[in-house]
């Protein structure tokens, strides 16, 4: 569904992130996905050539908070590849703080990640697609983007913005022919849980209407879906995969 296509992952060591790389490259996609650390980086492509020797991936690892670094390492892309037909921006962070704990750090730290890091990628990469004739772009929203969540506040407001930049995005860019959607996943299996207390995920997936949290794979396929022709005319959507977890 996605051959030939030249895509960007951010966070694409571990966990949805990883996923989405994978699927990426069993679609027929060519991979650089982004990391924090050199080593995460390459022991996670060295993991997907032991799977597939012929997959075509790559990492690098700028510091996504850093609009000059995340600039460089996107033309260096579009040096080796000659262009750039999908940017997933998918790295995050999570908290579960309580609003009286909080320190103005902790609260930057995620609006920098979840927020300004997503504006300094697509800034340099949309120049790229409309250049080029066109391109797709996907956030990781999450499903508290439209619920919100009752301790953690940095972490609800990033995704509100998430939707907000990827609605109003999908506005602007239509005209360059870039599409630009979001992923809301609900609970999924990946180590991002482990910033929450197991008593407020058990709650959380009892009340799941499907009964149960989502796999990584599951996510990954609404990213397949979104990034391929299939949808063609599908831009500033949000769309969930969470087992209807808002309803
Ligand atoms: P994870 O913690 O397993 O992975 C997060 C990824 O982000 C990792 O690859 C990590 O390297 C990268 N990352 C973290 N800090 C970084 C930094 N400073 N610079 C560069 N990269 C950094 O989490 P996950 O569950 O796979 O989450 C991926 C996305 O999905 C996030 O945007 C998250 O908000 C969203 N999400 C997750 C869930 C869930 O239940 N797991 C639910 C809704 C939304």
């Amino acid at each position: 569904m996605l051959k030939g296509k030249i895509a960007i992952v951010t966070g694409g060591t571990r966990g949805i992130g990883r996923g989405i790389v994978r699927k990426y490259l069993q679609n027929g996609a060519k991979v650089v996905l982004f990391g924090s650390r050199q080593e995460t980086v390459e022991r996670a492509v060295e993991i997907l050539k032991e799977e597939n020797e012929l997959w075509e991936v790559e990492g690098m690892y700028p510091n996504l908070t850093d609009a000059m670094e995340v600039e460089n390492a996107i033309l260096a892309v579009k040096e080796k590849f000659g262009r750039i037909d999908i940017l997933v921006n998918n790295a995050g962070i999570s908290q579960g703080t309580p609003l009286y704990d909080y320190t103005i750090e902790e609260f930057d730290k995620v609006i920098d990640l979840n927020v300004k890091a997503l504006f300094y990628a697509i800034l340099p990469t949309a120049k790229i697609m409309k250049a080029q004739g066109g391109g797709c772009i996907i956030n990781t929203s999450s499903m508290v983007s439209l619920s919100g969540q009752p301790s953690g506040v940095a972490y609800p407001t990033s995704k509100f913005a998430v939707n907000g930049m990827t609605i109003s995005l999908a506005r602007e860019l239509g005209k360059d022919n870039i599409r630009v959607n979001a992923v809301a996943p609900g609970v999924t299996q990946t180590e991002m849980l482990e910033a929450y207390p197991k008593q407020v995920i058990d709650a959380i997936t009892a009340k799941i209407p499907l009964g149960r949290a989502g796999e990584v794979d599951e996510v990954a396929n609404a990213f397949v879906y979104l990034a391929s022709d299939l949808a063609n005319y599908v831009t500033g959507e949000i769309l969930s995969v969470d087992g209807a977890t808002r309803a």
